[in-house]
């Protein structure tokens, strides 16, 4: 079978089952579904298949690199409201991104969030933006130090171009149901403790962590987002 096809089926075959284990997970949190945000990880993905996934219902996507979302995008049917930037993201990309996604969910540095401000406000645009947690593992070398966070909020709540909207997390998958468990428990300590701080231009109303193998827990533990990829699509055909 073709790889369009069955990627559409694989789709077909879980997106209900998905957001049936989502609303059974929010409502362990005394959330219901509509509180839960699903955000189809999109990288690799063939746009004919992210577009049916959207014609069935998918409401977010996200995509990791900017020049595989500029090649998808003059053929994307989803709207800006529909698409998310949830990548590593490099300062001279940042001038071409602004603009074209709702919200940039992966920034984990002052500078990253002065230099999407500095080009959001040539364009004479606010961007929503997530900021980043590391979750304190050598090999990734994204995010700020959850000590660090609060710094962070304070300086980029002075940046007119962006608009913190929360905290976005990529913690090491770890086949331990408590330890994982600790890990978002943790995060979500962090949101709810800057939240509690009622920093100006500081909003914490999305939490974004939880991926396929761990989606779930993510959200019993208080994720408002979660961003799924090879479980609505299967494994990522890298080429
Ligand atoms: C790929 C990716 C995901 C989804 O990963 P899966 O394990 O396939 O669900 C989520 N978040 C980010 C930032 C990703 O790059």
């Amino acid at each position: 079978m073709d790889e369009i096809l069955e990627k559409k089926k694989i789709f077909d075959e879980n997106f209900d089952y998905i957001k049936e284990r989502i609303s059974v997970a929010a409502k362990k949190s005394g959330r219901c579904a509509d509180d839960i945000t699903l955000l189809a990880a999109t990288k690799t993905v063939p746009v004919e298949v992210i577009n049916y996934a959207f014609e069935k219902g998918l409401t977010h996507m996200g995509e990791n690199r900017v020049q595989e979302y500029f090649e998808k995008l003059p053929n994307l049917i989803a709207p800006i409201e529909k698409r998310h930037f949830i990548g590593h993201l490099q300062t001279n990309k940042v001038a071409k991104l602004v603009g074209t996604v709702s919200m940039i969910q992966s920034v984990g540095s002052e500078r990253l969030a002065a230099e999407i401000s500095k080009r959001s406000l040539e364009k004479g645009i606010v961007t929503p933006v997530l900021l980043e947690v590391n979750i304190g593992e050598e090999i990734s070398k994204s995010g700020a130090d959850p000590k660090e966070m609060l710094n962070l909020c304070e300086k980029c709540a002075t940046l007119e171009g962006i608009k913190v909207e929360g905290l976005m997390a990529i913690p090491p998958i770890c086949d331990e149901t408590d330890k994982m468990r600790e890990i978002f428990s943790n995060i979500y300590r962090l949101f709810i403790d800057i939240r509690e701080k009622s920093i100006d231009n500081i909003m914490m109303t999305t939490l974004s962590m939880g991926m396929s193998s761990d989606y779930e827990l993510a959200i019993e533990e208080g994720a408002t987002m979660v961003r799924v990829g090879s479980s609505l699509f299967g494994k990522r055909i890298y080429k």
